[in-house]
């Protein structure tokens, strides 16, 4: 069986969530052998979220934890506790015998549906007269350990990616603190569940964390660069955005006489 590819998407209460999460599940739906892992950052399930999974048609898994407070502030890496409560139900409720892919996925970005298939080599079978497919391991499925591939509108560029040399990653096309060791997007790797299992203790940090290093002090604990496994064409394809959703205009919203029935939005 194909290993499974776990989407964990940490998500919080404002204007758009439904309309961000429908557009994930209108995706994710379409991808064969997927779980998606949503971590509310609330102190409770919500009903919205709690409806809206029940019927979106993709296998998922509820959770939630909030984020204290004092984390909640400008310049702080986001939803550090909600990716770790997916890590905590991985370690919890799977094991070395399930084959898997984990990977991070915000509820604003835009996912191509070709990131989750293999690139198949198609070829007509002489003996079952039927067609085989060899997989080419060029998209997140086959990651064995850690993989990476290029992020789009990110960075103040139009894509970042990892730079590939002879299969290798040798360095980072970017235009923002290039110092960093894994200077990649939360959207740009994957990781295999062997590997979240194998590293219990690796986590999102909140102690000393800097804006944009959330991703290299979490990689550096489970990998190397030289480890990484180009995917999407040895980086040379953009398979997920990093969009981002415009603040919506509430500004006319009723104060008196509001609308005599109740709509969720
Ligand atoms: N998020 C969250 N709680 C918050 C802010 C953000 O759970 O208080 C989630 C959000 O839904 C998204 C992820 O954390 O899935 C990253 O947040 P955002 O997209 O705002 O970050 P950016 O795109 O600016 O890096
Ligand atoms: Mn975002």
């Amino acid at each position: 069986a194909l290993p499974v590819i776990y989407a964990v998407t940490p998500t919080y209460t404002r204007a758009v969530q439904k309309a961000e999460l429908t557009r994930l599940a209108n995706t994710f739906r379409q991808v064969p052998r997927f779980h998606w892992i949503v971590v509310e950052d609330s102190s409770a399930h919500t009903e919205l979220v709690s409806r809206f999974l029940a019927r979106a048609g993709v296998q998922s898994t509820h959770l939630h934890v909030f984020t204290p407070r004092r984390f909640k502030r400008n310049g702080m890496p986001r939803a550090t506790e909600q990716r770790n409560a997916a890590l905590g139900w991985l370690r919890g409720h799977r094991s070395l015998n399930d084959a898997g892919v984990v990977f991070f996925a915000d509820d604003d970005n835009t996912y191509s549906l070709e990131l989750f298939e293999e690139r198949r080599v198609v070829r007509p079978s002489p003996i079952t007269r039927s067609t085989v497919f060899t997989p080419q391991a060029v998209r997140m499925r086959s990651t064995r350990r850690v993989s990476v591939w290029p992020v789009g509108l990110v960075g103040g560029r139009r894509y970042e990616r990892p730079i590939v040399e002879n299969g290798k990653v040798v360095g980072w096309y970017t235009g923002w603190r290039a110092d960093r060791p894994f200077a990649i997007d939360m959207a740009g790797f994957a990781v295999n569940l062997k590997v979240i299992l194998d590293n219990p203790r690796a986590l999102f940090k909140r102690r000393g964390a800097k804006p944009g290093m959330q991703e290299s002090d979490f990689l550096k604990q489970i990998t190397k660069v030289e480890d990484l496994e180009p995917k999407a064409h040895n980086c040379t394809q953009v398979l997920v955005w990093h969009t981002r959703t415009e603040k919506v205009n509430l500004g006319n919203e009723p104060k008196r006489h509001l609308d005599s029935v109740f709509i969720e939005v």
